[in-house]
């Protein structure tokens, strides 16, 4: 089935959601217009339309292979890359000095969205490759910089982000790569690293390894860590292409889902080791990978919306078209399609609601990600920098959570045909699942919420959140239009119950952090349902003031109102489970864990 890039959907989130008009009025864009975030959200969804889509499903069929130590990608891949590159996509949010078009991140995630949704599996490449852009450019050298950001801004070579190993998982600190200091500066790096997506491909003429190692005398921990940056062919001084580097990908995993994407078991110095040079200072290798963190998570939340919206989109076709049973209004004789009973249409309703209260977030997060680096004011600067920090494991986990649960449901909307692969809704469900779990598992995402974000200002950061999403409630409740006072009140409701919940985290957190970090997980659904809840009560809103695009408006409020009745009145059972909920986990030695 086609994909559609929901454009309609797209600018009214970037509207009510990211502000992106108010953005564009009071200059915080810096020159980008409207018509400028016209053209680059309708050319991405041309090129995913028509370059990506008819790729995605037999990508994952014939997945990458290793062939004769070289990674075959699927057939199609390497084209789309070619011209993905050619057309300037590689560099839409790369920075002026180095050949980018520096957009703002509103634009770039929606992007990210588009490409993902017609194939996250070819989406992945270019978003880690701006990952290691971002790293190269805010730690490296000038020369570092001069030598490989161009290229890799203009998606001649890709990138690549080496962290985890088979023992270094979400514990970077018990990472064992070495980097051995050479007397000319350079460092020769030995270790395995594992789950590297990308590792190696033969889509460019070369790659560009970020490696997390430690020096020899390096202390233990994260303290210990350093970065490095090894190119799969070292670069001479004029910018040609060297000797092959003492690196390679030693197997390629055999996995659930995104199987053309080559996700790489990357051996580095089998010989004299791997050339590779200091990314920054010496220890400092955690911090300046954490520099894109927000953004490399906002990137991930974008991938959940895109997998949610493909899926929903498939459903919604499939439930259009098959028939069974008899609906209340089917003539004598005659089948209903089943989008015809109530209990499809909810599913369906759900997984539009779901996907898109988590655009709205994630549009949200950019917003502030953008205002964080392009305010002229440092206060303003500042303050949305706090404010993304809140927001961004909520865009992370949250939607990432919901593009399983959509693609789950997807598969239940196709009945046993969701079970079979020529559908397709099974490879959403299957590509989907590696989101909760990588750039950062979603536990680790509430944990980061409860721990480090709540307690940002003295808990002033989150406090002016939850106010402006009371306000929106008011606004809600204050509205003629039909339907909006029962939403603004079940959505104050919620609200309520986010406030009890953040109140009662902030209070417990330091004297009994264990019963605190119980609660993580559902708090943080609970922060994206009443966020989610607010941002589609906005939109809606906006409709009604008869400032939205096509029918988005008219969708935009049903799926308010749907997700005001639906999910909001989940908030006062999750704020319980939060405060309460923790009494009832029990020692890890307890019987229940009995094996
Ligand atoms: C397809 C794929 C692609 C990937 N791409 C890359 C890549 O390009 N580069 C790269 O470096 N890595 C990559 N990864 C690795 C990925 O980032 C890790 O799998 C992820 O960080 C989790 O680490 P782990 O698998 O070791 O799980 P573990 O760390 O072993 O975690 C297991 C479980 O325990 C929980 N847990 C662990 N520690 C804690 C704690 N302190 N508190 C509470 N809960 C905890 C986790 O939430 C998780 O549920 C990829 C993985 C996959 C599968």
């Amino acid at each position: 089935m086609a994909y559609r890039a929901p454009l309609d959907d797209i600018r009214l989130a970037l509207d009510a959601a990211a502000g992106l008009s108010d953005l564009i009025a009071d200059g915080t864009l810096q020159g980008v217009d409207a018509d400028t975030a016209d053209a680059v959200l309708e050319g991405a969804a041309k090129f995913a339309e028509e370059e990506l889509a008819p790729i995605d499903a037999g990508g994952d069929t014939a997945g990458s292979k290793l062939v004769d130590g070289k990674v075959v990608t699927p057939p199609g891949w390497e084209a789309a890359y070619k011209a993905f590159a050619a057309a300037g996509w590689s560099s839409l949010s790369g920075t002026e000095d180095f050949g980018g078009q520096h957009l703002p991140h509103v634009l770039a995630s929606s992007a990210i969205e588009i490409w993902c949704g017609a194939s996250l599996a070819f989406g992945l490449c270019p978003l880690l490759t701006q990952g290691a852009v971002e790293a190269i450019r805010y730690a490296a050298t000038p020369e570092l910089k001069a030598r490989y950001l161009p290229k890799m801004v203009a998606g001649e070579w890709t990138g690549t982000m080496n962290l985890t190993e088979p023992q270094a998982g979400t514990d970077l600190g018990a990472l064992k790569t070495k980097a051995v200091p050479q007397p000319d500066g350079s460092y020769r790096i030995f270790g395995t690293k594992i789950f590297i997506t990308y590792g190696d491909h033969e889509m460019t003429p070369n790659i560009i390894h970020l490696v997390l190692a430690r020096l020899p005398d390096a202390p233990a921990g994260t303290k210990g860590i350093s970065l490095f940056l090894v190119p799969k062919y070292l670069v001479n001084a004029d910018g040609s292409l060297g000797a092959r580097n003492d690196l390679k990908a030693a197997r390629l995993e055999h996995k659930l889902g995104i199987h053309a994407s080559p996700t790489c078991v990357m051996s580095f110095g089998e010989k004299d080791g791997a050339v590779g040079y200091l990314v920054g200072e010496i220890g400092r290798g955690l911090n300046h990978m954490f520099v894109m963190m927000n953004r490399a998570r906002l990137d991930v939340g974008m991938q959940g919306v895109a997998v949610a919206e493909r899926a929903t989109q498939r459903a919604i076709a499939y439930a259009k078209e098959r028939k069974q049973g008899r609906a209340a209004k089917t003539p004598a004789g005659a089948m209903a399609p089943i989008i015809e009973h109530p209990d499809v249409r909810r599913n369906l309703m759900t997984m539009r609601a779901l996907t898109a209260a988590s655009r709205a977030i994630c549009l949200a997060t950019a917003r502030e990600l953008d205002i964080s680096e392009r305010a002229a004011d440092p206060a303003r600067r500042a303050s949305a920098g706090n404010r993304c920090a809140l927001l961004t494991p909520i865009a992370k986990a949250f939607s990432t959570d919901a593009g399983v649960e959509v693609a789950s449901i997807g598969v239940q909307v196709h009945g046993g045909m969701g079970f079979i692969e020529e559908t397709g809704a099974a490879q959403h469900y299957r590509d989907a699942r590696i989101l909760p779990i990588y750039e950062g598992t979603n536990g680790i995402q509430a944990i980061d919420l409860v721990i480090r974000k709540l307690p940002l200002e003295g808990g002033r950061v989150v406090a002016a959140y939850l106010s402006e999403l009371d306000a929106t409630a008011m606004e809600l409740s204050a509205s003629n239009a039909d339907g909006f006072a029962r939403m603004g009140r079940q959505l104050a409701e919620a609200n309520a119950a986010l406030n009890q919940a953040t109140q009662w985290l902030l209070t417990h957190l330091a004297a009994n952090p264990d019963a605190a970090l119980a609660g993580a997980t559902p708090y943080l659904r609970l922060f994206g349902i009443a966020a989610g809840g607010a941002y589609l009560g906005r939109g809606a809103l906006l409709a009604a003031r008869g400032a939205a695009p096509g029918e988005a408006g008219d969708r935009q409020t049903a799926l308010a109102k749907f997700f005001a009745e639906t999910f909001a009145p989940q908030a006062g059972g999750l704020a319980r489970t939060v405060m309460e909920g923790a009494s009832a986990i029990p020692a890890a030695d307890a019987v229940a864990f009995a094996t």
